[in-house]
Formats: structure tokens, sequence, C-alpha cells
């Protein structure tokens, strides 16, 4: 292997049951550590397990945090990635923004394939299931002054997973939020950062005590754009189109989005990434024209949005059912994910056995 290996006394016993989601953790993770004088260096693959910071780390009192999410699916003993070069991507654009030290695709991608690989027996094959892959990174220098860090710590943690909705997909409620704002031009939103989540979660919250499952987000300067879900961006047919935000700076990049936008030509359905208004969608709704939406993501792939919920209204979509090109979408995407499909964009990619 290419990484110094630090060996457990004694491996975990396998999840029995449901896995649920970030429940289970594997035997072994990545860790590296970044300094300006030599880099990225002290590469290892090490016992999954807490690590020691000291209460001054910068990351825990000004965020300075970035991380990425990406799945390992196994089907009939063989392994694949996903598109990683875009999380890949991501990742460094993410990183560049909060003035953090760029990984080269290369590593980035090597040091997740020789922690799969090692982690093989850990993949679940049942339906839906998967290897969930949380690569991050942050400010491990101690110092309480407000700059950018001089050293950084980056890890990788795999968690299998089950299905994301147990009985298959199945639609979600949605509450479209005008008063708190996810991002704003200039700010972070096209960056995964643990930052935007934590300002966040005040409207999750209050989702859920209302009985839905996320929120839709508005624009941050007028509450009048849709812009996308909670962790999920959002897409919605009208006729024959698909209208989704577009991506220009405060809409998250997603994976799963784009991979959708390319299928779309195969179902014949035309796309509009353009800024439209939440009073279009709830006209659109009302005239019948909405024939499907919903969400896109890694986690639950594609999730059907049965309802919106909007200044005291709520507005049904498909009658709560989940919609014919939904469900093609999920089929297919899942199905080149798995390696079920043919994979004619070139995809997937095959985490050999004989990688170490
Ligand atoms: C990660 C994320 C998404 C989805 O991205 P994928 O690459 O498809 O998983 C969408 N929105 C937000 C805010 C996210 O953090």
């Amino acid at each position: 292997m290419k990484y110094k290996f630090i060996e457990r006394d004694k491996l975990k016993e396998k999840p029995q049951g449901e896995l649920g989601f970030g429940k289970y953790y594997t035997d072994y993770m990545f860790e590296m550590t970044y300094t300006e004088d030599e880099g990225w260096h002290d590469k290892k693959i090490r016992p999954y397990g807490p690590i020691e910071v000291d209460p001054s780390v910068m990351v825990l009192h000004y965020a300075q945090e970035t991380f990425e999410g990406l799945k390992a699916y196994k089907n009939d003993g063989k392994v694949y990635l996903f598109r990683p070069e875009m999380n890949a991507k991501r990742f460094q654009s993410s990183n560049e923004r909060m003035c953090m030290p760029k990984i080269d695709t290369e590593e980035f991608i090597n040091i997740i394939e020789e922690l799969v690989n090692l982690e093989r027996d850990w993949i679940p094959d049942s339906e839906g299931a998967s290897l969930y892959i949380r690569p991050f990174m942050f400010a491990s220098e101690k110092n309480i002054g407000v700059k950018v860090a001089n050293k950084y710590t980056f890890l990788v943690s795999l968690s299998p997973v089950g299905q994301y909705y147990k009985e298959g997909i199945n639609p979600v409620k949605i509450y479209v939020e005008d008063k708190y704002i996810r991002a704003a031009q200039g700010g972070t939103g096209f960056v995964k950062c643990g930052g935007n989540y934590a300002a966040s979660l005040i409207a999750q919250q209050r989702a859920e005590e209302m009985g839905y499952t996320q929120v839709l987000w508005l624009d941050g300067k007028e509450r009048k754009y849709v812009e996308e879900v909670g962790s999920m961006n959002a897409m919605f047919l009208i006729d024959d189109t698909i209208y989704t935000a577009p991506i220009d700076g405060t809409v998250l990049p997603g994976v799963t989005r784009d991979s959708v936008i390319k299928l779309l030509d195969e179902f014949d359905v035309k796309l509009k990434e353009e800024h439209f208004t939440i009073d279009f969608l709830i006209d659109m709704i009302e005239e019948g024209r909405l024939k499907e939406a919903f969400g896109t993501g890694t986690a639950a792939v594609i999730s059907p949005i049965g309802e919106l919920g909007y200044k005291g209204n709520s507005y049904i979509i498909n009658e709560f059912k989940t919609g014919d090109l939904t469900k093609k979408l999920y089929d297919r995407l899942t199905g080149i994910q798995y390696g079920r499909l043919e994979d004619k964009y070139g995809w997937r990619r095959e985490v050999k056995n004989d990688h170490c």
C-alpha cells in the first residue's frame, strides 16, 4: 500500500439489520496533515476512532471546514465509484474559496480507492445500500486569532448506509422558506462547507416542527427566486421542460444534478437552467402545468416532492405520487451507479481488487 498503515488490534463486528445513514463506520479511516513548510504529509490509513485536537484549533472557533460526499456501490462483487473526479474538483473549488490547501484530483481519488478497497467487505450489496464516503478538511492550527490557518487536517471516513427511504422512493413535503436564507451572491453558497449547514439548521428545525422534511430555499436578496432544497438541488417538470436554478454562486453544483441534466435528452425532456420565481411555480401548480418535482443529491439520489408549503398554503404536486420521469431518472441513474446498465458517459469507475 502507498500509505502508512496502522493496523487495528481487533476488527469490528459488521452491523446486522437496518444500516440507517451515518450510524456505522468501518474499521479504518485516512488521515493526513498540511503545514506550509511540509505541504501534505504524514499520510496514513489508521483505525477509525477519536482524534485529539487542542481546544484552540481554529476550526472550533471560526469554522474553516469543507467536506465532500460520494458513495461506493457494490454489485456482483464489483465495486464502483460514480464520477469521483467531480467531487475532487468541487473540493478544490470549496477549498479555494475557504483559503484552504488544494488536494490534487489524482491523489484525492487514489486515497479514496485505497481506503475503499481495503474496506470492500464493509460495502453492503442489498438493494439501494452503499458505502458513503466522507472526505473532510479543517483548520487544525492552534490559534484563536482570526486569520487563515497554517495547518490543516484531512480525513476520509466510510459509513455503510441503507437505502435512503426504506420503501424505495416516496414523495416528501417541502416547506418554502421565506424568512431565513441559505446563501447570497458573494457568499459561500456554491461551497460544501459546514458553516452553510450550521446557518441553515434553524429553518430545517422549524420546517420539521411543522411536519415538513426539508426546506426549499429562495434567493438571499429578494426571497423570490427558487434555489435549492436543504441538501439537494431542486428540479421541476413544467409541461415538457425541467426548470432548475443555474449554478451562478449561490446554488451548490451537485454531481447528481449534473448527471440528471445529461440524462434528460434520453427522455426527450427540455431544460431551462434559469432563474424562476416561487410565484411562477405556484401559478404552474394552480394551472396544472407543474407535472413533477424532485430533489437530486448523492444521499437520496432522486427524491420526489409531493407537496410545497408556502405562506400558510399547501400545494400538492402530482397527487402526492412519484412521477414517471422521476422514477425513470432514479432507475437509470442507480442502474448506472450499480453497474446494471450501460455506462455510455463513462461515469463509473471500478475500484479494482488488486489496487493495493
Ligand atoms: C451536497 C449538496 C447537494 C447535492 O450534491 P451531490 O453532488 O448531487 O450530492 C445539493 N445541495 C447542497 C446544499 C449540498 O450540500
